[in-house]
């Protein structure tokens, strides 16, 4: 059993609050770059914070951690290649983050491309990703390359059809309309587009979305893609003979769109 709420944080954030089949007080919170929500969430239902995960250092997903810890002694897992506020139990691909009085444990994944080091904790259905696969869209390659940024991706894409995603911001509507600049002739960005606009239209969080959904709607994991691939060409005025190369090319296409 796992239980997934959203704090929302600054403008467009979430920090992800998890309570499992442990303690039915103990919670852990995913990416908390602020304390004061977290506290108010904790205060409000009395509950006790246990875990803090961390995906990449990025302020606006550890700038409240420090805090978070003077405050309740939490235990803090993070990347073991990124450097965090505060000391952690530093995680790589392949080992486990285990939070016993939750009775929970997540898989740590390796996935470069935002920043160098980013992690993804994967369990439970869920998946908690930062800001490497958002909703239609994905991170900014501020520290990686291409090629391991999609090679990220492409793991995340290889888990269950059914895997929850939980990522860092709520940027689903922007993220579709360059999805349909991508893909004009896909009806499931176009089913989403009514969807999304209007879970927001009421204020409820887009997410979590599903691999299976991210794999219809996400240009990012459809560069294999013939539509995503010939959009990418006419975009780029060059034939782009690797997949890579197709991601690249969308990439730099969204970070001006
Ligand atoms: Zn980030």
């Amino acid at each position: 059993m796992l239980d997934v709420r959203p704090i929302t944080a600054f403008h467009d954030n979430y920090i992800w609050m998890v309570r499992g089949a442990g303690e039915p007080r103990s919670v852990a919170v995913v990416d908390p770059g602020d304390a004061g929500p977290v506290l108010a969430a904790l205060e409000a239902d009395g509950l006790r914070l246990e875990a803090i995960l961390a995906t990449h250092h990025h302020a606006d997903h550890v700038g409240g951690i420090a805090r978070l810890v003077a405050a309740t002694g939490a235990k803090v897992f993070g990347p073991a290649r990124e450097r965090i506020p505060v000391d952690c139990e530093q995680l790589a691909g392949g080992e486990r983050a285990r939070l016993d009085s939750l009775g929970l444990e997540f898989e740590v994944l390796d996935v470069p491309g935002h920043t160098a080091g980013h992690v993804a904790f994967v369990g439970h259905g869920a998946l908690f990703c930062g800001d490497t696969l958002f909703s239609a869209g994905c991170g900014r390659l501020f520290e990686g390359t291409a090629a391991q940024m999609l090679a990220s991706l492409e793991a995340l894409g290889d888990l269950p059809d059914e895997t929850r995603v939980y990522c860092g911001h709520e940027y689903t509507e922007a993220n579709l309309r360059f999805a349909l600049a991508v893909e004009p002739g896909n009806s499931a960005i176009m089913d989403y587009v009514k969807r999304a606009a209007a879970i927001r239209a009421e204020g409820r969080p887009t997410l979590p979305s599903t691999i299976g959904l991210e794999k219809r709607v996400n240009p990012f994991l459809r560069c294999s893609h013939e539509n995503v691939k010939s959009s990418a060409e006419r975009r780029a005025g060059r034939k782009l003979p690797t997949t890579v190369a197709v991601f690249a090319a969308i990439r730099s296409w969204k970070d001006t769109f």
